[in-house]
């Protein structure tokens, strides 16, 4: 796939000192095939190799960078242009109410994010939606949005499954200017493949809804199969944007690309879990980092030059790519890295942050530093060096010598061993024979 592809040849180019014109031009190849394979279309794709060419050739290296991370960040930045920089907006009609219309295969998570959508649009816009359960076909589809409208304590308009979906449509518009809603959301049906029968009645529910937004939603997890969905749905439907979902299980989400590519439509949302509030507003720039598999690695840099000086950037950049630190070198720059920004977004920046599961909750309390720093303190030298020696008598003993809890040096063990894995990942341990403080 095109994460593959990416990576593969970043791998290649990461950590080189110069990059040749013959190096960006192999690089160039590769993303071109792995669009081109992704089913983007053709133009765009030139477009991009084009852009990125003439950038990473003619770039002027900044300092403190290796060139081949200055080409990355091209890649990345243009990756970041291709998928759209527009804020996540949601239309509003003139007059009221503002109809949105929800289209999909079937299991793509459409329902679910007609609640998620209407809780955004109360909790965030102050808003009165109405939802509407226009699926009559699946079983207890109806059932499954009237009680996500329970669950939220919003109204759905249902009139069962033997009205077709197009009267459903219109008599939920008539009722929601009764009710001043402002909002309505239609649930259509799907059906595992698209087919004319589908499409028909969905055009026709169009018609009569006149929707300011039709939102195709997209299961992030379907990879190349998104793309043609997503251009029949446009070409048929002319959908306004696109919301992609499961966007929390482990998929690199290149199907973003090659949507927005094709399209040419927005990524509006995106899905990050079943519950009502997971819903995001999609971010290119994090997008482009997720398909690239990098974690914002050079944002993370970037800060530690701005908040670090120099000499200091370029030792923590080191430290990051060899993969070598201890936990002496870990509290040298607790308090370089304490001026960058609370802990826990820098550890999500880290690469590789994304895939490790429970790293979201990875919680670093800011106040809790002093506490870690203690601990550190506490240990032997030994200890500092080859954390795995620290068995549970040393354990207690490290608790008691920093006035902390048994459970709090687990904890800075455990996190300890989850940043090795995530260097281990990012340098693919190409640096085995530098072997500095413990081996990885
Ligand atoms: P529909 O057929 O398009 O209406 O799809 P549903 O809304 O019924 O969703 C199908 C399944 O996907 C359900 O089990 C949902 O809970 C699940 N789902 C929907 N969105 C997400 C998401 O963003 N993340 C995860 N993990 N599951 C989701
Ligand atoms: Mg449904």
């Amino acid at each position: 796939g095109l994460a593959d592809r990416l990576q593969a040849t970043m791998q290649k180019i990461r950590g080189k000192g110069k990059v040749s014109e013959a190096d960006v031009k192999a690089m160039m190849r590769e993303v071109r095939l792995a669009l081109l394979e992704a089913d983007v279309n053709f133009k765009v794709v030139k477009q991009f190799i084009n852009k990125v060419s003439e950038r990473a050739v003619g770039h002027e290296v900044m300092k403190s960078l290796t060139p081949g991370q200055q080409v990355i960040k091209v890649v990345k930045e243009e990756l970041t242009e291709l998928m759209g920089g527009e804020e996540s907006q949601i239309a509003t009609a003139n007059r009221p109410p503002t109809v949105i219309m929800m289209s999909g295969l079937q299991g793509a998570g459409k329902t679910t994010t007609t609640g998620k959508l209407a809780n955004l649009l109360r909790k965030k816009y102050n808003r009165k939606p109405l939802l509407v359960a226009a699926d009559i076909y699946r079983p207890a589809a109806i059932k499954q949005l009237e009680t996500l409208g329970k669950q939220l304590d919003l109204p759905v308009f249902s009139m069962g499954d033997k009205v077709s979906p197009v009267e459903i449509a219109r008599k939920a518009i008539e009722k929601a200017k009764e009710e001043h809603n402002d909002y309505v959301l239609i649930d259509t049906a799907g059906r595992l493949h698209i087919d004319g029968e589908l499409m028909n009645e969905l055009k026709e529910i169009k018609e009569v809804a006149k929707p300011q937004e039709i939102f195709l939603v997209v299961d992030a997890m379907t990879g190349q199969d998104a793309v043609n969905v997503a251009q029949s749905f446009n070409e048929q439907l002319e959908i306004t944007g696109v919301v992609l979902t499961k966007l929390d299980g482990d998929t690199r989400g290149g199907a973003a690309l090659s949507i927005r590519a094709v399209t040419d439509k927005p990524i509006k949302f995106v899905g990050m879990g079943e519950k009502m509030d997971a819903l995001e507003s999609f971010h290119p720039e994090r997008m482009a980092s997720r398909i690239l598999g990098m974690g914002d690695m050079l944002t993370l840099i970037e800060k530690a030059q701005a908040s670090v000086d120099e000499e200091k950037a370029k030792e923590l950049e080191q430290k990051f790519r060899t993969a070598s630190f201890t936990f002496d070198d870990f509290l040298e720059q607790l308090s370089q890295v304490r001026n960058m920004g609370p802990l826990d977004e820098l550890i999500k920046m880290m690469p590789g942050a994304n895939k490790i599961k429970g790293m979201n909750n990875l919680q670093v309390d800011e106040k809790q530093i002093g506490h870690v720093e203690a601990i550190i303190r506490s240990m032997t030298t030994a200890e500092k060096q080859q954390p795995e020696i620290i068995n549970a008598g040393r354990r207690r003993r490290i608790a008691k010598g920093s006035g902390t809890s048994v459970q709090e040096v687990n904890r800075l063990l455990k996190q300890f061993e989850e940043m090795k894995k995530m260097m281990k990942q990012m340098t693919g341990m190409q640096q085995k024979g530098k072997k500095k403080g413990f081996k990885l």
